[in-house]
């Protein structure tokens, strides 16, 4: 009972942050003195290679921005190469990455969700990452807002066959929350790979999680929507997650007009 109030307030809170961003939840501090900090953003972490906490109290600013290749990186006491990378196809990375161990989701995972469809789409989708169901079957999109994904899908004259599913992150975070950044970072190498072994031409980012994370941006699903993104040789456009529209069934309508203009540039493209 206690649990399951819980998650209605995780998938709660989610929507509010579907629609209005971070802002919401971020603390303001605008009030504060403002310290310059180092930019931790997702580029200097690589999987294997997570930042160093800042020291706090620390009045001195040291920054910390150096580039590593994956292949510099070691994922601590695991594997001393990082094999992966150099993976010629979908499966090799699979069974490459399938056992990963790099943040703590993989903790309570039940199935490492890759992700599945046709290894050579023009068309990806990305969620964020997988719910119960995708973690008991080890499928993305297996569950209501997969069976919502299917219909999209259709409805844009698409099959599950015709395009490859993903996630930002692989496996289930615990009671469904929002993956963490530090999550995210450490999984997403593992997306762009696909992505470079895929080619598609076009990637639809299903909410703000997911395009947040592949786009490396902070801006609110408001504001992305309807905007067409550059990325790897791919365009990338944004709508809402199935799941937010099968709580919020009033957003279906602004996801039919995300959809319609996807495939029109899909049909453009081809
Ligand atoms: N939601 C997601 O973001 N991904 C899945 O695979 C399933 C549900």
């Amino acid at each position: 009972m206690i649990t399951s109030l819980k998650e209605k307030l995780v998938e709660l809170l989610k929507d509010q942050r579907e629609i209005f961003g971070n802002d919401l939840f971020e603390e303001n501090n605008s009030w504060k003195t403002k310290i310059e900090q180092p930019d931790n953003n997702r580029k200097s972490v690589k999987p294997g290679n997570q930042m160093p906490d800042k020291k706090p109290n620390s009045s001195k600013v040291e920054i910390y921005d150096k580039q590593f290749a994956f292949s510099e990186c070691e994922d601590p006491g695991k594997q001393a190469m990082e094999t992966w990378e150099s993976a010629e196809s979908l499966e090799e990375l699979h069974k490459n990455i399938g056992s990963c161990t790099k943040c703590v989701l993989h903790e309570g995972r039940n199935k490492f969700v890759f992700g599945n469809g046709n290894a050579n789409a023009d068309v990806m989708c990305i969620g964020e990452g997988p719910g119960a169901e995708e973690d008991k079957q080890g499928y993305p999109f297996v569950g209501r807002a997969g069976k919502l994904l299917t219909d999209i899908l259709k409805a844009i004259k698409f099959s599950r066959d015709d395009v490859f599913i993903g996630n930002v992150v692989k496996c289930r975070p615990p009671g469904n929350r929002t993956p963490l950044p530090l999550e995210m970072n450490t999984c997403l190498p593992y997306l762009l790979k696909q992505i470079d072994l895929i080619k598609p031409k076009l990637i639809l980012c299903l909410g703000l999680t997911a395009a947040q994370g592949l786009l490396n941006k902070k801006d609110s699903l408001t504001s992305m929507r309807g905007k067409i993104f550059d990325l790897r040789g791919a365009r990338v456009m944004v709508t809402y997650h199935p799941a937010a529209l099968l709580r919020n069934p009033q957003w279906k309508k602004g996801c039919w007009e995300d959809v319609q203009k996807f495939r029109k540039l899909y049909d453009e493209l081809n």
